[in-house]
């Protein structure tokens, strides 16, 4: 059995204090779970939540990385930049990308390549919005974007996937745990399609995972941790999601 992976996406949140409640919560749940608790706070808190966490098995990544090395692209952050601060995964193709910034599913494959170059682990996301569940083309929309990453699985099966289905995200409306199993069994036979090492490759789900939905998410099969945005700034929630898992 795949190590449930549970990932805190703080999105645009943080402060001096949020750092040392939530690092805190998190060495707390990490000392009673069997799962892997990574936490993803806006790149600048990246060195704190690190230094924090020092000496725990706590993990540290970022939300977004430049599908650059270097050079004159002002902003952005490289993937060799958050492995110095101490990050080991990062976060690319967050649909808030996607929408908000504009991004094809063939940059976020640069970016996936440009983690996997500097030794990050990408936390690849994909996901339909509710118009292409409602016109029955969820698989067609994930399969697309997964089609976009085809050249890394060739190259490494050092990746996690992150099935977020945009309707559930932020709004309350969990997926069921049948329709998350579903769609991460397909993207399961998809991945070992394409290399037949990818079977021990995780997928987690994201949209609206609380500590009272996480159990049922996470006994499905094909369902190997969370991706958890609102309930992971939340200390005791976090902690009770963690414990639901392990
Ligand atoms: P919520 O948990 O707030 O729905 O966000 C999910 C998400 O986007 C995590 O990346």
């Amino acid at each position: 059995k795949r190590t449930a992976l549970i990932a805190g996406n703080w999105k645009l949140h943080g402060s001096t204090d949020l750092v040392q409640a939530l690092t805190r919560a998190a060495k707390q749940a990490a000392s009673s779970v069997n799962a892997e608790i990574l936490l993803c706070p806006p790149a600048i808190w990246i060195p704190a939540v690190a230094s924090a966490l020092q000496g725990s098995s706590v993990k540290v990544g970022g939300q977004d990385v430049s599908a650059h090395e270097q050079g004159a692209y002002t902003g952005e952050i490289s993937a060799a930049m958050l492995k110095a601060c101490g990050s080991q995964y990062v976060i690319v193709g967050h649909s808030e990308r996607r929408r908000h910034h504009g991004e094809s599913s063939e940059l976020v494959a640069r970016k996936a390549e440009a983690a996997f170059a500097a030794g990050l682990t990408p936390i690849v996301c994909v996901g339909e919005t509710l118009t292409e569940r409602e016109a029955g083309q969820n698989w067609l929309v994930v399969e697309s974007q997964l089609n976009a990453i085809r050249g890394l699985l060739n190259k490494t099966t050092e990746i996690v996937i992150g099935y977020e289905p945009v309707w559930a995200i932020g709004t309350g409306k969990t997926a069921t745990p049948e329709q998350a199993q579903e769609m991460h069994a397909l993207i399961r036979q998809w991945l070992v399609q394409q290399n037949a090492q990818a079977g021990h490759i995780r997928i987690i789900y994201g949209g609206s995972v609380k500590a009272d939905n996480a159990a049922a998410l996470m006994a499905q099969p094909d369902v190997d941790g969370g991706l958890v945005g609102g309930a992971s700034l939340d200390a005791e929630e976090f902690i009770g999601i963690c414990r639901n898992v392990g």
